[in-house]
């Protein structure tokens, strides 16, 4: 258990990287930045920032001298740099979630041999393997490259066997992964913690909207009958148990008649769950660094109804008038350029206090 004083690394200073570093100073640690842009938005709060790119070995062994515990906020994070990271300190949560996240294939091989479902699906890596995979699946289906996909990029909706050329070359050449299309009814996302003892903490599940890609809103509670409730946080579970998980982790899942279909997992604080700075008396942020820094899990138990809505690029026009509401707690993220699909922060609006 790391002690007040201890220092946090974090890879990644966007908005996610800012809301953990003030989680950590909050609970006496100081928060070490590792971030290749200029001027991050973690920046403003974090203890010290490292601007340097993932490639430099001798920053990275630098930053992770300097730090107790490595975490990070984003998945992407090249292999031979968290190869130099791992032989100093431990990255929380470990290198498999982080594998399994980074990859679509992988991740929908290991969700589908726990036994979860997931959206019927087919690596492709040439026209023909695309061809192939669509007469097997059926139209309408998604087809997305297997690595760096977020915010809905890098996808390309196939409604019949004549989009295929042009679907193919948006993915220009990159590895990718057909999935089935699937009619769900709502989508929702499952934010749930694993401390190093192996406990399980898990928020109330949230119903997901979004827009061009992007997540708009999330609303807590997500409309799930008390079964779909289980079921949605059974699943995290045996997701944070398989992978031996430590820290908080997203699990986005499509609502059907049939059932919960796996979406696709996070393993990191996510934006679906920015609701529970307002609804629970231990966010995910202040969850996450609990659980990397060894501590016992907070109570993630809701005590209010939320709306969490994004502000993306000129929404943050309206922050004046969020700002004269009294339900509404806004979080900025201090980004300079409004440029459109860019999060720019988000409203949390306390729809009814739960007594
Ligand atoms: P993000 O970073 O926002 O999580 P992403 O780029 O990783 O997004 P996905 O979560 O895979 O992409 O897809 C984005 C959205 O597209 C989903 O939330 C859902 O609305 C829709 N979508 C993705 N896959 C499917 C599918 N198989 N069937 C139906 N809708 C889908
Ligand atoms: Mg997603």
């Amino acid at each position: 258990m790391l002690e007040p004083g201890a220092v946090i690394g974090i890879l990644g200073g966007g908005q996610l990287g800012r809301m953990l570093s003030v989680a950590a100073s909050r609970l006496g640690f100081r928060a070490h930045i590792y971030e290749p842009g200029i001027n991050p938005p973690a920046g403003d709060v974090a203890h010290r920032v490292t601007t340097a790119p993932y490639e430099d070995l001798a920053a990275l062994r630098a930053f992770a001298a300097s730090v107790d515990v490595i975490t990070y906020e984003f998945e992407n994070v090249p292999t031979a740099a968290l190869d130099a990271l791992e032989a100093l300190r431990p990255i929380r949560p470990n290198r498999r979630a982080l594998a399994i996240s980074q990859e679509r294939i992988a991740e929908k091989e290991f969700l589908t041999g726990l036994g979860l479902t997931c959206a019927p699906f087919a690596p492709v890596g040439s026209l023909a393997d695309l061809q192939t995979a669509l007469a097997r699946i059926g139209a309408p289906a998604i087809l997305k490259t297997a690595r760096l996909g977020y915010d809905g990029k890098g996808q390309a909706r196939i409604m019949a066997a004549a989009d295929t050329v042009e679907a193919w070359e948006t993915m220009q050449g990159a590895p990718s992964v057909l999935e089935g299309f699937i009619a769900f009814s709502h989508e929702v996302s499952v934010i749930a913690a694993r401390g190093l003892d192996g406990s399980v903490a898990c928020y109330d599940p949230g119903e997901n909207v979004h827009q061009g890609g992007i997540l708009r809103t999330t609303t807590v509670p997500a409309r799930l009958s008390a079964s779909q409730r289980s079921d949605a946080v059974l699943i995290a579970a045996r997701i944070l148990n398989a992978l031996d998980y430590v820290g908080v982790l997203g699990v986005e899942l499509f609502v059907t008649p049939q059932g919960l279909i796996v979406n696709e997992i996070a393993p990191r604080v996510h934006n679906s769950g920015h609701w529970t700075q307002q609804g629970c008396a231990v966010d995910q942020f202040e969850q996450h660094i609990r659980a990397v820094a060894g501590w016992t899990l907070g109570d993630g138990s809701r005590f209010a109804d939320v709306v969490m809505e994004n502000l993306i690029g000129d929404d943050i026009a309206r922050v004046p008038a969020l700002a004269r509401e009294r339900a509404v707690s806004l979080h900025l993220y201090g980004k300079g350029e409004a440029r459109a699909g860019r999060k720019m922060g988000h409203a949390n609006r306390v729809v009814r206090g739960i007594t």
